[in-house]
């Protein structure tokens, strides 16, 4: 490829899926990828909505169980049991998919280029210059490439509100096939959640913890509560908050880049592929008149991105709540509120929900007074 119209810097499912959207209109379209393998090293829950799939494009084989619903356990133990008959998620092969997802676009005619890191980008006369293993130049520049951006970093855009810390292990582990387990508590994982998803005869259990806290040290004490035993672990980081910006010019950022990450749950599969896609469709039209990207940001700040902005909310309500106000939430879900969440819970639009409990609360004076915040999502 000698000058490639777009350059994408990052080969995770964000990068792939840009990346084939403008090959498959024609444009040379050039992935950097600093691992030596697509999909590796893995470190994701891999809990999403079908609509993941079906909206990714890969095939049915990346999804490994079927889930109807989650147990939730309060800081003092007790269990929610939320969820009913519906398949609600899947827990996916992350490697697979991030493999499939690249394939898809290599097939659509895009390069990627493996064990390229990218260490400098700057911009020179009407080029943005990448220095890496040897220096190359293009007109317009896609950061794919997760939380640590050196694209965003180059660039100065705004940081994300928060970098949570997580770390995840795959275990032989037995637990109901059908139900993830979500434990609170801030003995358990201060300022987010501990979570085991099963996988078959092994499940994925982790811990998140928000910035300042150790996650090391709370993923061991849960392994102990649990009694799941220490294997090969991942950590990761889950940046959440959307930047204030997000292009500047004809470069962009998207996924977890950008901090398109849910503030709920962490997830960011689903928002990332959502951004790609508005990315893909900005960049075709402005490629042609060589405009900025601005209508990438603006569009998806007006879609998704308010979901996004939802969920940041949400999340300033749920820290909020020390132990004790959460132990007292909680137990104040009645049969109804359980069937409130039944129906409408859905972990890509969990504002959905949030809005129909809160309106329909039986207890709106006592939420009221321990949240504060009522009126945040109307
Ligand atoms: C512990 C954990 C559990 C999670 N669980 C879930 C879940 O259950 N469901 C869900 O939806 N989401 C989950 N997420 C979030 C999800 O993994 C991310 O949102 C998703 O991976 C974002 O994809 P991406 O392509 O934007 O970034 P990434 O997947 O991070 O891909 C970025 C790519 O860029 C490459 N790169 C980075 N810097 C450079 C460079 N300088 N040069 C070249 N290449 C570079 C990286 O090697 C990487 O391949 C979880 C995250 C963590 C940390």
């Amino acid at each position: 490829m000698m000058r490639p119209d777009f350059i994408i810097v990052g080969g995770g499912p964000i990068g792939s899926m840009v990346a084939k959207i403008l090959a498959s209109r024609g444009y040379a379209t050039l992935i950097l990828e600093e691992h030596s393998e697509i999909g590796k090293p893995v470190s994701c829950g891999g809990l999403v909505t079908e609509r993941v799939i079906k909206i990714s494009g890969v095939s049915n084989d990346v999804i490994m169980n079927e889930i109807k619903g989650a147990s939730i356990y309060s800081p003092n133990g007790k269990e929610i049991r939320i969820g009913g008959d519906k398949k609600h998620a899947v827990v996916i092969n992350r490697e697979r998919f991030d493999k499939e997802m690249m394939e898809m676009a290599m097939a659509e005619g895009a390069e990627c280029k493996c064990k390229w890191k990218v260490k400098n980008i700057h911009y020179k006369k009407n080029s943005i210059i990448i220095r890496g293993k040897e220096e190359m130049k293009c007109t317009y520049l896609i950061g794919a490439d997760g939380a640590r951006s050196i694209v965003a970093k180059s660039f100065y855009f705004p940081k994300v509100k928060e970098c949570l810390s997580a770390i995840q292990t795959t275990v032989p582990f037995k637990t109901e096939q059908e139900y993830v387990k979500i434990f609170l508590g801030e003995k358990i994982a201060p300022g987010f959640f501990a979570w085991i998803i099963p996988e078959g005869e092994k499940a994925r259990i982790g811990v998140g913890v928000k910035g300042g806290y150790f996650p090391k040290n709370y993923f061991l004490k849960f392994l102990k509560m649990v009694g799941a035993e220490r294997k090969k672990i991942n950590a990761g980081i889950i940046p959440i908050g959307l930047r204030k910006r997000i292009v500047k010019g004809k470069i962009a950022i998207v996924g977890d880049a950008a901090g398109q990450v849910k503030a709920t749950s962490g997830g960011g599969l689903y928002s990332g592929i959502i951004a790609s896609k508005v990315l893909g469709e900005a960049c075709i039209k402005c490629f042609e008149k060589e405009e900025n990207l601005i209508q990438y940001e603006r569009n998806y700040m007006k879609g998704f991105g308010k979901e996004l902005k939802k969920c940041m909310l949400l999340r300033k309500i749920f820290l909020r709540l020390d132990d004790k106000k959460m132990n007292k939430i909680l137990s104040l879900l009645d049969e109804k509120d359980i069937e409130i969440i039944n129906r409408y819970g859905d972990i890509d639009y969990p504002s959905l929900v949030a809005k129909k409990l809160i309106r329909n609360n039986i207890h709106p004076r006592l939420i009221k007074k321990l949240l504060n915040s009522r009126y945040y999502l109307n």
